[in-house]
């Protein structure tokens, strides 16, 4: 199914409405434990019992780094909320970068260069690029 030009941009423009209107969002997820606090004399320690609990942990492992963790009490509701929203926002990003390539591919190259860039600019900062890229000897 080929979308045209204007559909893909005005389904881009919604997307970005979208995105705009998103809120406060967080990475990580929420996770729910039950624990057994170790005192034998304790109901936990039934074989039966689950733990203490429900205690719900927001974790995250943000950029490769240590992980970060928070226990989450009467701020529960809005965690939650905020850990879905990032999740609509990863969403969005994935169908935006979608959008934008597919428009990318539709739109022709214009004629005679036009734009203050000038043709060849594009090619001469790839070569300096891989210039750079190349091992030293
Ligand atoms: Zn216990």
């Amino acid at each position: 199914m080929a979308e045209t030009l204007e559909s893909l941009e005005s389904r881009r423009e919604r997307l970005y409405q979208v995105l705009a209107a998103l809120g406060d969002f967080r990475r990580g997820t929420i996770s729910v434990n039950y624990r057994k606090c170790g005192k034998p004399k304790c109901a936990c320690a039934g074989r039966e019992h689950p733990g203490h609990g429900p205690q719900y942990l927001w974790n995250a492992t943000i950029g490769g780094g240590r992980a970060r963790n928070l226990r989450l009490g009467p701020e529960l509701d809005k965690v939650a909320q905020e850990v879905d929203t990032h999740r609509v926002f990863v969403r969005l990003c994935t169908d935006l970068v979608e959008v934008n390539e597919a428009l990318c591919e539709r739109r022709a190259v214009r004629a005679g260069g036009g734009g203050c860039a000038g043709v060849g600019s594009a090619e001469k900062r790839l070569r300096r690029r891989f210039a750079r890229r190349r091992p030293a000897r």
